[in-house]
């Protein structure tokens, strides 16, 4: 069947044919799509906004993401640094650009994800802006939510002795993504191969379908234990430990026998002769929470939540930041930086 495309239904109907599919199910919005602005309203709660963009060919790459796991990754992005402010969100907003390789029925794919996402997550999309792009699409996602002023953990609040914890492990979305461009490799010399995707099923969800630690959010709040500081982990490990340390004034030692890596992450990484341990230092969209305790808080940590990997501490700002390896050598913790 021949797709439509945007130019026949035009970008009024196309918002109007998108948003029929949304439907707002949280108190706080006010107004969601259809007038000049959304209108949210928090009560007493402080109001906390993210906004995050996503580029084809340096985000994501449409040869082997297919649109529905697009939208629901946008989404996680998007909500994922108002989990790291200890935040709820509640709302999003989705502005897109589009180029006329794109129709209609590919942003049904898209928002598919999307909705999936807001049900799973508890969003009401309440908004966005639709623009004709020159090539390829471009995603800007919004998201909006809530924290009471004395709930809201930021990046500079953490103390030396204070513990470093992770949630999940690191680097398999990195290895996910590995995967992918190896058999777009295999498939671009001979398109009648199949891609070889069975069996690595975990990095692949990693690298795919990505989740935000709402549920570690939740639990934390339930033995009502407050971090000191936190960051979502999304441009590596070692990039993002440093932001946070650099925010809190601290130095800060990693253990790397304590990283967490999963057996499947380290299966990818033997064979295509990479290390693991760099990928989990370095390698992005694990979406995984590090955040700091106080020293005290250990037992209850240990006891209530021993899925949380403690895997250093900080320490004074003077000592620096390094990774202790199983031998006991310091080595310098640096960012790899933006690739
Ligand atoms: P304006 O010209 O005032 O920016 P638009 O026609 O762009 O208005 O948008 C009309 C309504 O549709 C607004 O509520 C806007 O937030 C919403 N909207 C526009 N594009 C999208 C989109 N891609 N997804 C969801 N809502 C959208
Ligand atoms: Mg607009």
């Amino acid at each position: 069947m021949a797709k439509t495309t945007i130019e026949t239904v035009g970008e009024f109907n196309l918002i109007e044919h998108l948003s029929k599919t949304i439907e707002c199910t949280q108190p706080s919005t006010v107004k969601g799509i259809g007038d000049d602005a959304a209108v949210v309203h928090y009560g007493q709660a402080e109001t906390l906004v993210s906004t995050e963009l996503l580029l084809e060919g340096i985000h994501f790459d449409l040869t082997y993401t297919p649109l529905k796991h697009l939208g629901y990754k946008a989404v996680v992005a998007g909500i994922s640094d108002l989990y790291a402010m200890n935040a709820t969100p509640r709302q999003i907003l989705l502005a897109i650009g589009l180029s006329q390789r794109f129709h209609v029925e590919d942003l049904d794919e898209l928002y598919a994800g999307v909705r999936t996402a807001c049900a799973r997550y508890g969003l009401d999309l309440v908004g966005g802006d639709t623009a004709p792009s020159m090539t390829g699409i471009t995603i800007g996602i919004t998201a909006i939510g809530e924290a009471p002023k004395d709930k809201i953990v930021y990046r500079s609040g953490g103390k030396k002795t204070d513990l470093l914890c992770l949630t999940g492990n690191l680097g398999a979305a990195y290895m996910g993504l590995q995967l992918l461009e190896r058999e777009k490799r295999v498939f671009d010399g001979q398109p009648d191969k199949q891609p070889r995707l069975e069996g690595y099923e975990y990095i692949l969800e990693r690298y795919l379908k990505p989740e935000a630690r709402k549920d570690i959010i939740d639990s934390l709040a339930a033995i009502d234990l407050k971090p000191t500081a936190m960051i979502d982990v999304s441009d590596g490990l070692a990039s993002d430990t440093l932001h946070l340390c650099r925010q809190s004034q601290c130095g800060v030692c990693i253990y790397l026998e304590r990283l967490p890596i999963a057996a499947e992450t380290f299966r990818m990484a033997d064979e295509i002769h990479i290390d693991a341990v760099t990928a989990a230092l370095n390698g992005g969209d694990d979406y995984e929470l590090l955040f700091t305790v106080p020293i005290d808080a250990y037992d209850t940590l240990r006891k209530e939540l021993p899925q949380i990997d403690i895997i250093g501490h900080l320490c004074d700002a003077a000592e620096g930041a390094c990774l202790i390896t199983p031998d006991n050598q310091a080595i310098a913790l640096r960012a790899q930086g933006w690739k």
